[in-house]
């Protein structure tokens, strides 16, 4: 329900407020004028269709934890987390760590980057902006308009960067200024919204020789725009992931794909968290998301690694995503054979892992399972 709520409010600006029923058999939506009958229709027409995609698209447990002294009753609030100073808002979706906020993030980062340095990964650092046509060629912007961040250049014009001055001088915040584009145009580039694009476009017309499969990780900010769902420390515009990334024949991609099914298990079982690893589809948008989530939930091509609380919808804090010969296509990577390399993927959303453990076990790590104190 909160993955129909998030994309409806990308129909139109006009939606103030969508409340699904407790019985989820009915959603009130609530306007911000008087919505006209064109919007009520193409409300109905993708509630509908969304509705179909989810109910066709049938998703199927791989494993399931669950542990009897958690007190995970749904995630911790910001407003906790802000009055004990580990986190500061700094806008919307836009968060700042202390303390053992920040421990554990680190803590958590390195440990994993070490799983993956044992299993002969190769460390990268990808920068935080992603050139648009690789977005492109990736297919994101295409499925998902909705959340990219494409970024501004200034106008290398003197006359039009004094008057922004003065603007700025009379007190005016740039989001307010109503000439914005006078000032800025639309630039090359896009904050990037996961790791792997950069892995792909790093290797990019290269060819795999036989046997010779590579896997590499890398941890940077990813950045979505999520709207009116912005919110918590589980909708961020900014949040920080590590990814492991497997590239090569399909075995060798089916292998590592089952060996970050295991690794997601055993932290879970580590750190204690209440989860369940489930067939999932991405949130495909505009024309043919049915077909799609249909074909990823079906051949449990992503799968997705959600925490259970007893008073909240359940959150997906990582997830393994199998893109058969995808990418390899889309960025001409070969194999010995000439055929395109097959890849996979998994990703931790860091900001949701602490997020889940500090709910799990609260922020005194005196009080946290031996395995997860060992890690800050
Ligand atoms: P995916 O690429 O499957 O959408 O996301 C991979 C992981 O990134 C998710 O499992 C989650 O941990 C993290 N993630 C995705 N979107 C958000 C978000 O809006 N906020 C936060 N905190 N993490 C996110
Ligand atoms: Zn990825």
């Amino acid at each position: 329900m909160e993955e129909i709520k998030k994309q409806l409010y990308f129909i139109s600006e006009t939606i103030e407020k969508i409340k699904p029923s407790n019985d989820f058999l009915s959603i009130e939506i609530i306007f911000k004028i008087n919505p006209h009958k064109e919007l009520l229709e193409s409300l109905d027409l993708e509630i509908k269709k969304l509705f179909e995609a989810f109910k066709l698209s049938k998703k199927s447990i791989v494993f399931e934890k669950k542990f009897q002294n958690s007190r995970c009753e749904k995630p911790i609030s910001t407003e906790t987390l802000s009055d004990l100073s580990l986190i500061k808002s700094l806008g919307s979706g836009v968060y700042a760590y202390a303390g053992i906020f920040q421990r554990l993030i680190n803590g958590l980062d390195k440990h994993l980057k070490n799983i993956a340095l044992s299993l002969d990964a190769d460390e990268f650092i990808f920068p935080n902006l992603v050139s648009t046509s690789t977005l492109i060629k990736s297919g994101y912007l295409k499925n998902f308009p909705h959340q990219s961040q494409p970024i501004y250049d200034p106008n290398c014009n003197i006359e039009s960067l004094r008057s922004l001055r003065q603007e700025i001088k009379e007190g005016v915040r740039v989001s307010e200024i109503e000439s914005f584009n006078q000032y800025y145009k639309a630039s090359d580039f896009s904050l990037s919204p996961a790791v792997c694009y950069h892995c792909y476009e790093f290797f990019e017309n290269s060819i795999f020789e036989k046997d010779k499969g590579k896997l590499t990780t890398a941890m940077q900010s990813c950045y979505r725009f999520e709207g009116k769902s912005t919110g918590g420390l589980e909708r961020l515009r900014e949040f920080k992931m590590r990814e492991f990334i497997a590239m090569g024949e399909p075995e060798f991609v089916q292998y590592f794909q089952n060996k970050f099914i295991n690794i997601a298990s055993k932290l879970c079982e580590d750190f204690e968290i209440n989860c369940q690893l489930k067939s999932a589809s991405d949130p495909f948008f505009i024309d043919d998301y049915n077909a799609k989530r249909i074909f990823q939930t079906g051949f449990e091509l992503k799968l997705e690694l959600l925490t259970q609380f007893k008073k909240a919808p359940s959150l997906a804090i990582s997830s393994i995503n199998y893109h058969q010969d995808y990418f390899g296509n889309s960025f001409n990577l070969r194999l010995h054979n000439g055929k395109a390399a097959h890849s996979c993927c998994i990703g931790f959303g860091l900001d949701r892992w602490c997020s889940t453990i500090f709910s799990t076990h609260g922020v005194d790590p005196m009080k946290w399972p031996d395995e997860l104190r060992k890690i800050i």
